[in-house]
Formats: structure tokens, C-alpha cells, sequence
């Protein structure tokens, strides 16, 4: 994560460096005209200052039209070769295959042993075989149409990958030759698992554009250009990337239609949050297997994979708080929960909330926050006092919600400290707590916080 920089860098540099970054991106994905084929005079700022914010509309950034630094967090992110905008080197339109029943061929494999490689890619092509009248066979020798290959740096194609990290892989549009054809960058850790990089992911995304598809910007879709690792066992195609292959090749021949899971929208009216908290600063907000980023200043948010940032958590957080003295979040699920130190999962986690000393007849936790040297668990229409010096459930509890924070009247999803405000969440709405005047100030809609209006 590139979330701060161990050294400071020299300004000069640094503007250097970032220049650097900006330019390669654009030339990359944006369709800049390259440095080296225009002179200094053309390549103007106000040229750059457009392709920036291409790029910055596609990611649902701020439109600044500036290398700010979440602009320049997001060019920093691992992802496919394959550019956002225009055509990648093929024919222009939208190239789709004439026949249903494709055929595939494994060139060559690296770390991986040959067995778990053709796993990953069965694998990965079952995941488009399911939503589409599309049939993947592997064939062992010839010209299939889809050739699959892992090179390094420059390999003939006139893309060339970079080395560890940055870009990832590449695939063709669907076509004759080349067409079809997806390169993995074998510099890259390739794996079975969360660490960098999952071999099925990446290929299930290369092979949707050796099918025709392009980038989405559904930060949930499959075909999302950046990587983010979800749990292969269990994955489903997203429903955005359902729409767009039925879009080529019509339905699967199965009589029921898959469907898929949905990224959440923030201005959804119905959209709930399972819990939230403050990260020095910030404000994460979550839902299902993802979470908000909400920064403090400049009041952006930015929607997240939970795995992308935890590869270790499991989705569906049920309460979240910030131990302001200690420096630490916890995160809580069923009866477990975890400490994050920044945004690095502490060793020894998970934990048992037995630990707070919860009894075993409570299953979960709906909400929780610390404030002043307590921490409150709000379960069902109670909640529980823990305090954080001696570490220990205090006497009297659990008490009703209802009696001691009035004008709370159903089950509390996620709770958050602000200044002097505890910030209840309960279904579509909040309800700003004033912890001084002990009262209910405000109820509104909770995706006001995702700045929905
Ligand atoms: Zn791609
Ligand atoms: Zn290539």
C-alpha cells in the first residue's frame, strides 16, 4: 500500500519523479502521444491536463485535471496493460469471436508448477463459460485461438512488459494471429492464494478481453483495470461483466440465467453500512465486502475492496472502533476480531471477544466506538462499557440503548466518534448523538456521508 513514504524525497525530484509518472501513465493508457515522437513545444500541459482528466473521470476521482496525490496513488496501482481508452492495436469497432466453441493453448509456465497454471486458466475461462453460450477446449499443439504466454520485458508485440508490479498482463482483442492472444508479465510472483499475484484472477480478466471486452469502471467489475484480489474459491462473476459478455454473445445456454453481485452504489437509497470508524483521520464506512474511504480534508471518498486492503479479513465487518490512545482499529465478525495498526493487521489476530469478556451467548457485535477511556458494544438493544485502562467489561452492564442515548429507537448498525458526537448508523439513516446535551441533533441520510445530495 502506498499510503506513506518511509523516506522523505527531495521536493525537486519528487515533482521529477511524479512527472515522470504522469506522462508513462497517460502515454500507456490514455493514448498520449509519446514523448519521443513530438517535440517539447507540442506536448503541452493543456494536453496532459485533458488526458488527466479522462483518467480521472474513468476512476471517480476529483476532476482536477492535476497530478494530485490520490491521481497519483491510483497510477501507482498494480493493473492489465491494456489502455482504458481507444483500441488496443487491433482494428477499431468491436471485435467479437464468429464462433462460440474456442479453442485454448498453454505456451510455456513459470514458478507455478504446469498443473497449477492450467488450473488457473481452466479455471478462469469456466468463469466466462458459465455467463455466456461461450465452450473453452484446450488444445495441446497448432494455432489455437486463444495462445496464452508468459514473457518478460520486450516480447515481439510491441507492448512490453515492465518488471515486478506495475503492468501485469495483456490480451488481444479477438481477431486471427495475435487476436485472442493474452501475455503474462513473468516477472511477476504468480500464486494460488491472496499473495501477489493470483494467477486466476488476472487471467479470468485477460481472457474478457481475448472475448471483446474492454475496461469497466465499476470499481466491482472483473474487468476494473486495476488488481484486486478476491477469494477464488467462492468468486462469482460480477454482474457488470455478466451484462457485457451476454452484451456480445447473448445468454448462456443454462435455462437459469447466472446473476452476480452488484457493486453498491453510494447514493443507493437503500444502502446500509455494517460498521464504521475513524483510521487517523479518515472515515471507513463498511458494506459487505467492501469499504469506504472517507478523507478527512478534502472529503473525497473512495470505495475499496476490504481484501484488497486486508487480504486476511473476511467480508462483512460487523462493528468497527478507533483506540485513540493506542493508536489501533479493531475490526469485529462473529466472535472474532482483529487490531490494525495503520492499515497493517496486527500479529496474534484473530481474537475471541470472550477476551472483553462477552459472555458465550453473544454471537456478534453490531456496532461499537471509544470515547474518553470507554469503549461501547452495542448489541441488539443494549449495549456494554468496557474500559480500555483496566481492561475489563465494567459492572451494570449490558443497559438499554433506548434509556441512555434517547431518540435511538431500533438496532444500531455502525457507530463512529466525531468531535463530541457519536455518529449512530441504523438502516438508511443517522442520527448525530451530542454527547454533551445527551441528545439526538440530527437524523439524516446516512449516504450523505458519501456525499450523495
Ligand atoms: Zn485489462
Ligand atoms: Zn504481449
Amino acid at each position: 500500500m502506498q499510503l506513506s513514504k518511509a523516506f522523505p524525497v527531495p521536493s525537486e525530484h519528487l515533482v521529477e519523479r511524479n512527472a515522470k509518472t504522469v506522462q508513462n501513465y497517460l502515454e500507456k493508457f490514455y493514448q498520449l502521444p509519446s514523448l519521443q515522437y513530438q517535440s517539447a513545444r507540442k506536448n503541452s500541459t493543456s494536453m496532459i491536463a485533458e488526458k488527466l482528466k479522462e483518467m480521472q473521470r474513468f476512476f471517480g476521482l476529483n476532476v482536477t485535471g492535476k497530478p494530485n496525490k490520490e491521481t497519483l496513488e491510483m497510477m501507482e496501482k498494480p493493473r492489465c496493460g491494456v489502455p482504458d481508452s481507444g483500441d488496443f492495436m487491433l482494428t477499431p469497432g468491436k471485435p467479437k469471436w464468429k464462433r462460440t466453441d474456442l479453442t485454448y493453448r498453454i505456451l510455456n509456465t513459470v514458478q507455478l508448477s504446469k498443473a497449477q497454471v492450467e488450473r488457473a486458466v481452466e479455471d478462469a475461462f469456466r468463469v466466462w463459460s458459465k455467463a455466456s453460450p461461450l465452450t473453452f477446449t484446450r488444445v495441446l499443439q497448432g494455432e489455437a485461438d486463444i495462445m496464452i504466454a508468459f514473457a518478460r520485458r520486450d516480447h515481439g508485440d510491441n507492448s512490453p512488459f515492465d518488471g515486478p508490479n506495475g503492468i501485469l498482463a495483456h490480451a488481444f482483442q479477438p481477431g486471427p494471429g495475435i487476436g485472442g492472444d493474452a501475455h503474462f508479465d513473468a516477472d511477476e510472483t504468480w500464486t494460488q492464494s491472496s499473495t501477489n499475484y493470483n494467477l486466476f484472477l488476472v487471467a479470468a480478466h485477460e481472457f474478457g478481453h481475448s472475448l471483446g471486452l474492454s475496461h469497466s469502471s465499476d470499481p466491482g467489475a472483473l474487468m476494473y483495470p486495476n488488481y484486486a484480489f478476491r477469494e477464488p474459491s467462492t468468486y462469482s462473476l460480477p454482474q457488470d461483466d455478466i451484462n457485457g459478455i451476454q452484451a456480445i454473445y447473448g445468454p448462456s445456454h443454462d435455462p437459469i440465467q447466472p446473476t452476480g453481485p452488484s457493486t453498491p452504489r453510494a447514493c443507493d437509497p437503500r444502502l446500509t453500512f455494517s460498521a464504521a470508524t475513524t483510521l487517523r483521520g479518515e472515515i471507513l464506512f463498511f458494506t459487505d465486502k467492501y469499504f469506504w474511504r472517507r478523507h478527512p480534508q478534502l472529503r473525497q471518498v473512495e470505495l475499496n475492496f476490504i481484501s484488497l486492503f486486508w487480504p486476511a479479513l473476511p467480508s462483512g465487518i460487523q462493528a468497527a472502533y478507533e483506540d485513540l490512545d493506542r493508536d489501533l482499529v479493531f475490526l469485529f465478525k462473529g466472535r472474532q476480531y482483529w487490531a490494525l495498526s495503520g492499515y497493517d493487521i496486527q500479529q496474534g489476530y484473530p481474537r475471541d471477544i470472550s477476551n472483553y469478556g462477552f459472555p458465550h451467548t453473544i454471537q456478534a457485535i453490531d456496532a461499537a466506538v471509544s470515547y474518553a477511556g470507554k469503549t461501547y458494544f452495542f448489541v441488539n438493544d443494549q449495549f456494554w462499557r468496557y474500559d480500555n485502562q483496566r481492561q475489563s467489561m465494567e459492572p451494570g452492564y449490558p443497559q438499554e440503548v433506548s434509556r441512555v442515548f434517547p431518540g435511538l429507537e431500533s438496532r444500531i448498525d455502525a457507530v463512529f466518534l466525531q468531535d463530541y458526537f457519536f455518529l449512530f448508523f441504523s438502516g438508511p439513516r443517522y442520527y448525530a448523538f451530542n454527547l454533551l446535551a445527551r441528545r439526538v441533533t440530527r437524523v439524516a441520510r446516512s449516504n450523505l456521508w458519501l456525499n450523495c445530495r
